[in-house]
């Protein structure tokens, strides 16, 4: 039985004041989120600040990305031995924005998911094709190709206890979201690439479906058999609108 994960990715939002009353007002409500596992993936600024804020509380605390290496002179770089420091216990990996705008590539994502692990994390790896892709009926092959860098450089066993969110590029920020149908048939081959390998670790491996879920449409894509959970940007920002797809996961 996979336990459903509800993650937020604030992106490169917030400050001390707004992520405050956002934390005041998830922990004011986490009481009724049954049982999904509830994390949030802040900046990493405000790490220390939101592990501090959540002491106590169900809700867990994540990054949004971080370096491959483990020390030494990479200015402006962040390790995974830092981030598990703070009690951050999940990292992001490969989001879209990541790949897209600073060029992170299948290679540097599969670095990075083994440097999550190493630091005792659990990588959230991101994979989704764009419009054009999906238009030109490739959606499988790019999602396949970002899913087999990591298990080609890392082993099928390491997926075992990861994440993988499948985010359509053209649903992420967009307001479109995937059909319920749509994100289920990329979830079922998804789950089925990884049981070519081992079913042990397709039965065990959390899908979680990103791309403009919010409040009204949560459920809907929840209550589809591949769907473990979800990665939640601009609702993640909003607690009644978090709280509310929580409830809809647990
Ligand atoms: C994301 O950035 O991972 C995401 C899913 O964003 P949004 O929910 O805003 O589409």
């Amino acid at each position: 039985m996979r336990r459903p994960l509800v993650a937020g990715n604030w992106k490169m939002n917030g400050s001390k004041e707004s992520i405050k009353a956002l934390l005041d007002g998830i922990k004011q409500g986490i009481g009724d989120v049954n049982s999904a596992e509830v994390l949030v993936c802040a900046p990493s600024i405000y790490i220390d600040g939101v592990s501090s804020q959540l002491d106590g509380s169900p809700v867990v605390v994540g990054a949004q990305n971080m370096s491959e290496q483990t020390s030494g002179a990479f200015t402006g770089e962040i390790s995974g031995s830092m981030l598990n420091d703070f009690g951050c216990q999940y990292v992001i990996i490969g989001h879209s924005e990541r790949r897209a705008i600073y060029g992170e590539d299948d290679a540097l994502v599969a670095k990075k998911f083994a440097a999550v692990r190493a630091a005792g994390m659990v990588p959230i790896l991101c994979v989704g094709e764009t419009l054009e892709e999906r238009e030109s009926g490739v959606t499988e092959t790019v999602v396949a190709r970002q899913i087999d860098a990591v298990i080609e450089a890392e082993g099928i066993d390491a997926l075992a206890d990861a994440v993988i969110a499948y985010e359509p590029v053209w649903a992420i920020g967009t307001g479109k979201t995937a059909s319920p149908e749509q994100a289920q048939d990329v979830h079922a081959f998804i789950r089925g690439r990884l049981a070519e390998q081992s079913a042990d670790v397709a039965a065990k491996t959390r899908v979680l479906y990103g791309g403009s879920m919010n409040a009204a449409n949560a459920a809907e894509l929840l209550a589809k058999d591949d769907i473990d959970g979800g990665l939640i940007g601009g609702a993640s920002l909003k607690a009644e609108d978090f709280l509310t797809i929580a409830r809809a996961a647990g």
